[in-house]
């Protein structure tokens, strides 16, 4: 079975703004799509949404057969619905990977599965980044000649980053003005993980890049739902009854519990 993506893209810059579209122009998700397809074949299936399109494109079906969603917001984070947002971080739990690129940092599903405000410095100007590879030999680095991923113009995102400390960190930016940043980290949340990855400013050709999207096709791989996987519990019942006897003696006060 392929693995089933969504690439979901704000795609407003591109209509809006002449050198967004000069970079993307059907799109920053149809480069991303075409990307996955190269580089992954039939070990994917690859389906777009956008934030005009009814519900953003992620209909009940769509969310339901997604096993990776991309994200790509930047300008029209409001816009989201925020029942949109919550069946997303829903789906999260429940085991669907969740890629989260440059500016939805503050966007709604990111920050609902962080529980932080995804704040962080940035300044747009035409700088260095090279994100240093920290963690070798993880899956998501997997193709990478070099140590660092090199990138001669990018916007600047830095420290702090307002996020939990993550469960991997697999990069960490180095800036030509100076500044350091957290830009490959993992979550696991519930059943499902999430993928932060810095880069991607929308006037700069960074998903055009070969190994920003070797990451981001290694990142589809690894981050998929585990096939046969207990279904994520989406509760929180009283377990009366114990599975082997309990000795002690115990009177409970059933106001203790009341809501
Ligand atoms: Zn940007």
């Amino acid at each position: 079975m392929p693995i089933r993506v969504t690439v979901w893209n704000e795609f407003r810059h591109e209509k809006s703004h002449e050198a967004v579209k000069k970079v993307y122009p059907k799109g920053m998700h149809i480069t991303l799509k075409g990307a996955l397809e190269k580089l992954l074949g039939d070990q994917v299936k690859v389906g777009t949404a956008t934030l005009d399109e009814p519900d953003h494109g992620l209909s009940e079906k769509v969310l339901k057969n997604t096993d990776v969603m991309l994200w790509w917001g930047h300008m029209a984070h409001g816009e989201v619905k925020d029942e949109i947002a919550a069946k997303v971080a829903q789906r999260v739990r429940e085991g669907m990977a969740l890629i989260v690129l440059h500016s939805g940092h503050i966007s709604k599903p990111f920050v609902k599965l962080m529980g932080t405000t995804g704040f962080l410095k940035w300044r747009e100007a035409a700088e260095k980044e090279r994100l240093w590879n920290v963690m070798p030999g993880h899956p998501i680095t997997a193709g990478l000649a070099k140590d660092y991923i090199e990138l001669p113009h990018e916007e600047m995102y830095g420290e702090h980053f307002d996020i939990p400390t993550p469960d991997e960190l697999i990069f960490v930016s180095w800036f030509e003005g100076g500044e350091v940043f957290r830009s490959g980290c993992v979550w696991r949340r519930g059943a499902g993980r999430v993928f932060y990855f810095r880069p991607g400013h929308e006037t700069f050709p960074t998903y055009h890049n070969a190994e920003v999207q070797q990451v981001i096709a290694n990142a589809v791989k690894y981050l998929a739902p585990t096939a046969g996987a207990v279904p994520f519990r989406n509760s929180c019942p009283n377990v009366k009854e114990s599975l082997s006897p309990i000795v002690g003696e115990h009177e409970v006060d059933e106001t203790l519990h009341k809501r």
